[in-house]
């Protein structure tokens, strides 16, 4: 079994569930006692939220890679960030060490061409709503039409992300907003959803709505599991 390293604590409540799936996914595998080879470098998530709303992304790099490097000289075979937005300086930070990163992108557009979809809706931080980086990446590598919310929607789904589930808090109204704007998103033709950021799985699930979600924390984790064995 190969050892995964992964930077997380972006939010650490996110992690919690990466640890879980990883682990489980292992168990399932492979059976017993079984659980997953891990380095897991954990960061201080508020100087990174600063110095992303501040646009200062080097700064961000700058930490990640550290991390990257750490668990690079503790053994990892390959590596995760642990969240969707970081995923913003993720060539300069695998272009750091010599171990491969597990793109969270690619896992799931993976995961929907698998599905044969090709139209999806993408709920995320602004950053990833809104910037190219992400889309970017699922419409020119892999074909996959990307619509977004509106702008006042995006703004409702950031402030949940960092004022609420990144604190580890699941309020009712903010899961109804998530679902009017997931079934908004499907009423424009989106065949599914992308849960684009770490935390929203921990709010609204499959079992909330008829509109087929991609859950990327459950995604990357478990393609984690695939590489490692
Ligand atoms: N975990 C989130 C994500 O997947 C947001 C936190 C962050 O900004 O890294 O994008």
């Amino acid at each position: 079994m190969k050892t995964i390293g992964m930077i997380g604590g972006m939010s650490w409540e996110s992690s919690v569930e990466y640890y879980r799936e990883i682990n489980n996914g292992v168990k399932q595998q492979l059976g017993g006692l079984h659980s997953a080879k891990i380095i897991l470098h954990s960061v201080d998530f508020a100087p990174i939220e600063k110095l992303q709303h501040g646009g200062d992304w080097d700064g961000t790099a700058q930490i990640l890679t550290e991390a990257a490097q750490s668990v690079e000289a503790g053994g990892a075979d390959f590596f995760i960030i642990c969240t969707n937005t970081m995923h913003k300086v993720a060539e300069s930070v695998a272009g750091s060490v010599s171990i491969p990163l597990l793109h969270i992108a690619d896992a799931t557009a993976e995961a929907l061409r698998q599905d044969n979809i090709v139209k999806v809706g993408l709920l995320g931080t602004s950053f990833t709503m809104e910037q190219s980086f992400y889309k970017g990446r699922l419409i020119n590598n892999h074909g996959i039409e990307v619509m977004v919310p509106e702008s006042q929607d995006r703004n409702i789904i950031h402030e949940v992300i960092f004022k609420e589930l990144c604190l580890g808090q699941q309020n009712p109204q903010s899961k109804k907003e998530y679902l009017r704007i997931v079934e908004s998103l499907s009423g424009k033709g989106c065949e599914a959803v992308i849960l684009g950021c770490t935390e929203i799985g921990m709010l609204i699930g499959q079992t909330d709505t008829d509109t087929p979600l991609y859950d990327t924390t459950k995604i990357h984790a478990a393609k984690a599991v695939e590489w490692a064995l």
